[in-house]
């Protein structure tokens, strides 16, 4: 089980006036500098509030968007690196939500590293909270930069880990940054997310069920493998089952297939039945010629889809059969909605899902994956399960088994 410490184990008296970095994920959705959803700002309360508690002086590092990809020129730095500044990409919206939320203070810094951050981190006094400006706007952190990750906790004495989201990132403030401090442990937030998920895939309460839909099948490969040797069941929904109805031979028009990927669909559909995971698949399907709200759409069995016509959702004979797969479940997995549940007419399956999993008290039930969320979001039925990861990225990977490098750099218990 979690075997990496996390604050909880350090002794509180050992935290009073420490100088603790705290890597977050505040990579929040905004529009025109307005955060449209603050859960994951919401989700570190817990490790802030605790380090408040034992009277440390709490320096917080995120990264929000690309700003790689929008920067066209990134200036050299007294300190030597390149940095670039993007003001629809600043924390600072962040900082004042955060102190909304605290109810107090939160100061901010329009800089990561060098003489003005440390300057900002000597002042601090025990209790207090300091942002750090977003720190992909320097070049050396996406790039894991030695002098970079260095100067980032220069001073520091602890480094906490909250930020499971972005623990898949090899990156200088989520990785190599926590090599050069003594204490690296992980936050409440990590260690939750970490305890749903090792409960889930290591001993799993059985039946054990994984729901996978959302696009593509590509996405999710390394996921449908990892899980064929854990799960008792596995649903396909979404656009990726339309590749494996394929892969059966049946004619699926126009609905997303991706045919480089049919000869792989049917070596996970062969494994899982030697592995005896019981696979299902889509019986019916709701499909329309166009992604529109004002499309004609045509409900039909998986085995007469139109030729001129995609499958955009589940039909109710499928979401019936995922739910008397689902009653008896021990351990719920889900990644990925069950149709394109953006547009209203293509709900349904998502929605009925969502529903079964409020019917079944018994499992344990975890939703991951930013669309998934997203849909449970919009739908109003957050309720239904039990822990809703704010990973995306790193929730299919720690769901593939592999090793989140955000994870194992922490110090062991
Ligand atoms: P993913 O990020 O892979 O979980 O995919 C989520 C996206 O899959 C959402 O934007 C959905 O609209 C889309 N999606 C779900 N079902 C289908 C479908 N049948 N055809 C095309 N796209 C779909």
């Amino acid at each position: 089980m979690f075997n990496k410490k996390s604050i909880r184990d350090l002794n509180p008296e050992s935290i009073k006036g420490k100088k603790v970095f705290v890597r977050v994920d505040y990579n929040v959705p905004m529009e025109n500098g307005v955060i449209i959803n603050d859960k994951r700002i919401q989700e570190t309360l817990p490790t802030i509030k605790y380090l408040q508690d034992c009277g440390a002086k709490i320096i917080l590092c995120s990264h929000l968007g690309r700003p790689q990809k929008k920067c066209k020129e990134f200036k050299k730095t007294s300190l030597g690196f390149y940095r670039c500044y993007i003001e629809s990409l600043s924390l600072a919206p962040v900082a004042r939500r955060l102190a909304h939320l605290l109810k107090e203070e939160v100061k901010f810094v329009d800089d990561t590293v060098g003489p003005k951050v440390e300057n900002a981190i000597d002042t601090l006094k025990d209790g207090e909270v300091l942002l750090l400006e977003n720190v992909r706007f320097y070049k050396e952190e996406t790039e894991c930069n030695e002098k970079f990750a260095k100067a980032l906790v220069k001073n520091i004495d602890i480094y906490v880990n909250d930020a499971f989201a972005t623990s898949h990132r090899k990156h200088a403030s989520t990785y190599l940054a926590a090599k050069f401090v003594d204490i690296a442990v992980a936050g409440h937030l990590l260690e939750k997310e970490i305890k749903y998920l090792e409960k889930a895939l290591k001993k799993p309460a059985r039946p054990m069920v994984l729901i996978i839909g959302g696009a593509k099948v590509s996405g999710k490969l390394e996921v449908l493998e990892n899980i064929l040797n854990i799960a008792d069941k596995i649903l396909i929904g979404g656009g990726m089952a339309y590749t494996f109805l394929k892969a059966l031979g049946y004619n699926v028009g126009k609905s997303l297939v991706e045919e480089e990927l049919i000869d792989t669909a049917k070596k996970i559909l062969k494994e899982a039945e030697e592995k005896n995971v019981k696979v299902y698949l889509p019986v019916d399907s709701l499909n329309a010629s166009e992604f529109s709200n004002s499309a004609q759409t045509k409900l039909t069995t998986y085995k007469e889809i139109p030729d001129n016509m995609m499958g955009l959702d589940i039909g109710p004979a499928t979401a019936e059969l995922f739910k008397v797969a689902l009653l008896d479940a021990g351990t719920i997995l889900w990644n990925g909605p069950m149709g394109v549940f953006e547009l209203d007419k293509f709900r349904q399956g998502t929605l009925k899902i969502a529903q079964t999993l409020a019917q079944i008290p018994q499992a344990l039930k975890i939703v991951g994956g930013g669309d998934s969320v997203a849909a449970l979001e919009l739908l109003n039925m957050e309720n239904a399960v039990d822990h809703i990861s704010t990973g995306g990225g790193a929730f299919l990977e720690f769901l593939a088994g592999k090793e989140l490098p955000g994870i194992s750099v922490l110090n062991d218990k």
